[in-house]
This record gives structure tokens, sequence and C-alpha cells, in this order.
């Protein structure tokens, strides 16, 4: 039987898969990096704790005072307007003696609390008598408790203030210098090789803009994959551009598979004659093609070369971008243990309207106005990469969904996004 005359028409184009199973199955493969690394506090903003963080202490260390002012017993404060002598001053970074009966402890800011003293009074609530020095009139009857920043109740001992998995924050380096830590334990960098595929493609600052030949462009994706890249906090070999033939493709992969983690490239991977990726990774590993019901994306490919993961990218940038957001960022935060690797969606209003849903999952880019409602830009083509500046986020739309003015529809902020 002869079969190589099947026509064009003929095949079938290959389905879908649908977004959530290849983000699951790109996971499925994510198995966290062996390597850990000790670094400074100072320096781990971003990074990825390898082990839990346990106080030793509690924080504050004591009751300490949350205003300047006066330490009383306030079971003492029958009225208003009593005047009761200063017997001792208590700064931040000193500790008093128990508090006198009859008396109150001048007491300031993040100073620990007297035994004895159960409420401060603001300074502001109580006048110093310019005739009886040493005294002080108390013109508020404080509640028990009034003022006092509890012992422990920030962080108690032995408590998890970060956990494994957890990416760190300024706030977070914070939190672990409070309870004494100088160094902390992160997961290594992922080591990721990446390069551009494309005849058509120059570098800024190679050709000027009045000299560039037709047909050609500029490398866009390179710059905002490196930057994407170092945000996650990878190391990146920057390979540059490899042109559309089989013998430079198996050349640039056989080298990117050593020593990194992951081989990151964008263009090449439809299944065009111009197109190498497919068949040079099927060469020296194994790949599979996706096309992903995703607007803009679509092609997609995983694979592994020798040790190294591989992911291809597709060319046109808003797709690269956001195929990148939606299956390698979450990838690479897996490689290094982060457990939610999901962006998060916020439900906002709609102040635009989509006649026709697309019959792919799309990620329609947009912009917060002041009234709190999205806008849409005009231009949602694959290729404009303006859309993705001029939009802060993204409206996750279903496959098929119509948007009517109003309608409440999902939004990912860029801003929290590229963290
Ligand atoms: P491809 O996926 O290689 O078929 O490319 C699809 C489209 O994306 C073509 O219009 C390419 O010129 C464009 N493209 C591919 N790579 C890049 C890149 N690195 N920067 C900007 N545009 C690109
Ligand atoms: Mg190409």
């Amino acid at each position: 039987m002869n079969t190589s005359a099947a026509s064009p028409a003929s095949v079938a184009r290959p389905p879908l898969k649908a977004l959530d199973d290849a983000l699951a199955e790109l996971l499925a493969c994510a198995k966290p990096l062996a390597g850990q690394e000790t670094v400074s506090t100072f320096d781990a903003d971003g990074r990825v704790l390898a082990q839990d963080v346990v106080s030793a202490l509690q924080v504050p260390p004591e009751d300490n005072s949350a205003m300047d002012g006066y330490a009383v017993r306030s079971t003492e404060l029958a009225d208003e307007g009593v005047v009761l002598k200063v017997s001792q001053r208590i700064p931040a970074g000193s500790t008093g003696s128990t508090l006198e009966p009859g008396t109150v402890a001048r007491i300031f800011t993040g100073a620990p609390i007297p035994e004895g003293a159960d409420a401060v009074v603001m300074q502001e609530d109580c006048q110093p008598l310019p005739d009886r020095e040493g005294f002080v009139r108390i013109q508020q009857l404080p509640r028990p408790g009034q003022w006092i920043r509890r012992a422990g109740e920030d962080v108690r001992r032995g408590a998890t203030v970060l956990s494994k998995g957890e990416r760190l924050t300024p706030a977070a380096l914070g939190l672990a210098a409070s309870i004494g830590m100088d160094v902390l334990q992160v997961a290594a960098r992922p080591r990721v090789a990446l390069f551009s595929t494309g005849d058509e493609l120059v570098m800024p600052g190679e050709v000027a803009p009045v000299q560039m030949r037709p047909g050609a462009i500029y490398n866009s994706n390179r710059f905002f994959l490196r930057a994407l890249l170092l945000r996650l906090g990878c190391e990146v070999s920057d390979l540059g551009i490899v042109p559309d033939q089989r013998e430079a493709t198996l050349a640039a992969l056989r080298n990117a598979s050593q020593n990194h983690d992951l081989i990151l490239t964008s263009g090449g991977v439809s299944v065009g004659e111009e197109d190498h990726i497919k068949p040079a990774v099927q060469q020296l590993g194994s790949l599979d093609l996706w096309q992903i019901a995703m607007k803009p994306g679509k092609p997609f490919a995983y694979g592994r070369v020798g040790s190294a993961h591989f992911m291809g990218l597709p060319g046109n940038p808003v797709s690269s971008f956001l195929t990148f957001l939606l299956l390698v960022q979450p990838f690479l935060l897996r490689l290094q243990g982060v457990v939610d690797v999901a962006p998060r969606s916020i439900a906002v209003p709609a102040h635009f309207t989509l006649a026709k849903g697309d019959r792919r999952r799309e990620f329609l880019r947009v912009r917060r106005n002041a009234a709190g409602g999205l806008e849409l830009f005009a231009n949602q083509s694959s290729g404009v990469l303006t859309s993705a500046v001029w939009g802060d986020g993204v409206v996750d739309n279903p496959a098929g969904q119509t948007i009517a003015h109003g309608d409440i529809v999902r939004f990912i902020a860029f801003s929290e996004w590229l963290a």
C-alpha cells in the first residue's frame, strides 16, 4: 500500500494541549536541584529558602513600650489629672527596675516595661510640672496593657518564621535578621543557557536602524528573556543568535547541554523546514513539541539534551514573553524548590468589550484605569510587543468567552508576576 501520497489537506491538525495540562507535565519533570548555598542575609533577596528558618528567641524579647511616655500602675490612677513622682528613666536599650508604688517611670519607645507597670500613657497625654521637678500630671486614664508591645507578639520562640520553598522578599530578610540570622541556606541558582534562532535577527548596536537590510529585525526576545531569567535568580549563559542551520543548531545545543540545568531557546519550534530545533534536539536527546491551547503562544517544546532540560519558546515576541511567564517561570521556580508557582489572578471589572472569544484560552494585554477597571490594548497581535509594555498585566480569558463592559474577569498583574 502506498502511504506516502497523503496530501497536506488530509493531515489532521494536531490536537491542542490544555495549558494546565502542559504546566502539570512540565512541573512533574522539574525535580528540585540538589545544590544549596549559604548566602549572607544581605544578599538573599529573591532567593529560595532551602531550609525552614526557626526562631531561637522571641520577638520582642520582652514587653516593651510602643510609645514615648510614662509607664504606670494603672490601678493607682483613679482620676484624670493625678500628679505622680517620676521615679526612674528608661531609654531604649536599657532596663529599669521594679516600679515603686505611687510613682511612674519615664519611658521611651522600645524600652522594656519595668516590673510592676502594666500600661504606658503617651507623653502627649502627660504634663511635666514646671514648678515641681520630677513630677508629672497624667491627663488620661490608661486601659491596662495600653501601649505595651507584648513579648513574643511578633515571633514566638521555636516558631518557623520562614519556610523551605519560600522565595525571599525584602521584608523576609528583615524578619530573618530580627531573629539573628546573618546567613541563610538557599537553593542553588538554576544555570540556564539561552539562545535565539533566526537568520533574520540582528543585534541592536551591530547594525544601525537606517542600515537594516530588508527582512531583518532586531533580536528583542533575547533582551526580555535574559532579564526575566536574571530576576528569577538564574545564572545565565547568553549564547547569542544561532543561524537557521542544522549543524549550527546541533553545535549550540551540544555546547549548551554542558553544565546547564536548562537550555532555553526562542524561535524555530514550528515544523517548517527552516525550523531546526525539533530535529536537532531529537538527534541529541528527546523532545515533545506541543501545540498549546493559548493565545498568544501555541508552539512550545520540552525535551532533554544530556542532563539538561530543554525548552523551546515560540519566536513571536509576545508569545515568547507569555509562554515564559506561564510555563518557564513556574518550572524554574520549582527547580529551586518553590511550592506555590502559579501566578495569582484577581477579579476586576472589564472596561472594554470582547465581541468574540478565541477558541484558545487568551491572555489579553490590559491596563488598569483610575476607576479600578481594565482597558484593552487595541492590537492584541502576538508580534506587538508594545502591548506588553503599555499593559500592566493580562486578562486570563477562558476559550470562547465574550466580555461585556462591566463583566468581572481574571486579571494577573505584571508587577506581581515579574517578581
Ligand atoms: P519562528 O518561531 O522562528 O517561526 O518566528 C516567529 C516570528 O517571530 C517571526 O516573525 C520571527 O521573525 C520572530 N522572531 C523570532 N525570534 C525573534 C527574536 N529573538 N526577536 C524578535 N522576533 C523574533
Ligand atoms: Mg525562525
